[in-house]
């Protein structure tokens, strides 16, 4: 299942996400023959783009992108507001090795593209670090000035990340206070031991903040034993639960990702009906057949003459006007 779930630690002032993709995963890696520790890279760009792109609410597209002088040229996913997400990858023949072998040096950026006219936002950063989570925690820290710990991991089977975050000082203290009301009423499931690290919400209130540095603190020490293996083998609440076991972690609504690309056989024949039936005709008396391939997925489309004559025909029969179209 692809999901994407949200979850708030109100105790330690960080909220964050889990992502999960197991479907769609053979269609998008599939169309084009990707080195093995190429797909490894792109899967963990496609696991981290539903992360990165959760808070946006704008209609319009998330971008990450990854240019390199390397044996890796180019990594692209996609994301929308509905998180729709694809993604490709162009590199060497012989692209191999680790993070560092393929991108070090090159540059990650973040684009943000509303619909319409709003404005673009770009952020682009040297890559740097070990691995592509510790690149975009660099990138967050520096160009959001937003604490966040992030953790990726990529299988053939199944693409997950962890993202986390320190919430802005004050409202931190504002979600214990929030949290605190509710726990009154509705005791949390692991209390236990909790009570010497739990937070008093009436003291984080007060300010102090030295309790919200601890906190993260707190944060960043469970997330720095989080590993790909773990990732991998537990579902988002038995993760979350298995990290932050002495705190309260709340979930909510998870939303559906479709790992998908735009590309469809609707769009290439509206391209086609565009070109024209002569120019058609002409590439089919060269080559027989048209063949085209999505420039994003590399999902080939392949009309012989018999598939032309009926598009144009089905075309004509609904009226469609040549003209009008673009
Ligand atoms: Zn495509």
């Amino acid at each position: 299942m692809n999901q994407l779930l949200p979850f708030l630690i109100p105790g330690r002032g960080a909220r964050g996400y889990w992502v999960q993709i197991t479907e769609g995963l053979e269609t998008m890696f599939g169309w084009r023959d990707y080195p093995p520790d190429v797909a490894q890279q792109l899967g963990e760009a496609l696991a981290a783009a539903p992360l990165l792109a959760a808070d946006m609410t704008q209609a319009g597209r998330f971008n990450l992108q990854f240019q390199g002088e390397g044996p890796l040229k180019l990594l692209v996913t996609q994301i929308d507001a509905q998180l729709r997400l694809r993604g490709m990858a162009k590199h060497a023949p012989d692209a191999a090795g680790d993070f560092q072998a393929l991108m070090k040096g090159g540059l990650l950026a973040a684009m943000i593209e509303p619909e319409g006219d709003g404005e673009r936002y770009q952020a682009m950063v040297e890559v740097v670090g070990l691995a592509l989570s510790e690149a975009l925690q660099i990138y967050f820290g520096r160009s959001e000035q937003l604490q966040t710990l992030i953790r990726l991991s990529a299988s053939e089977g199944k693409l997950a990340g962890l993202l986390v975050q320190r919430l802005p000082e004050g409202e931190g203290a504002r979600s214990a206070r929030a949290a605190g009301a509710r726990s009154a009423a509705q005791p949390p499931a692991l209390g236990g031991e909790s009570g010497g690290e739990h937070v008093d919400p009436d003291h984080a209130a007060a300010g102090s903040g030295n309790v919200d540095n601890d906190n993260w603190e707190h944060v960043y020490t469970l997330m720095r034993t989080v590993t790909p293996d773990d990732l991998q083998k537990w579902s988002g609440e038995e993760l979350l639960n298995r990290i932050f076991a002495e705190d309260e972690v709340r979930v909510f609504e998870p939303r559906p990702i479709e790992l998908v690309c735009r590309c469809s056989d609707a769009q290439i024949s509206a391209m086609l009906l565009g070109l024209g039936r002569d120019e058609v005709d002409s590439v089919l008396a060269e080559q027989g057949a048209v063949a085209i391939n999505c420039e994003f997925c590399g999902r080939g489309y392949r009309y012989d003459p018999a598939d032309v004559v009926a598009l144009f025909a089905a075309d004509a029969a609904s009226g469609n006007d040549q003209a009008t179209r673009h």
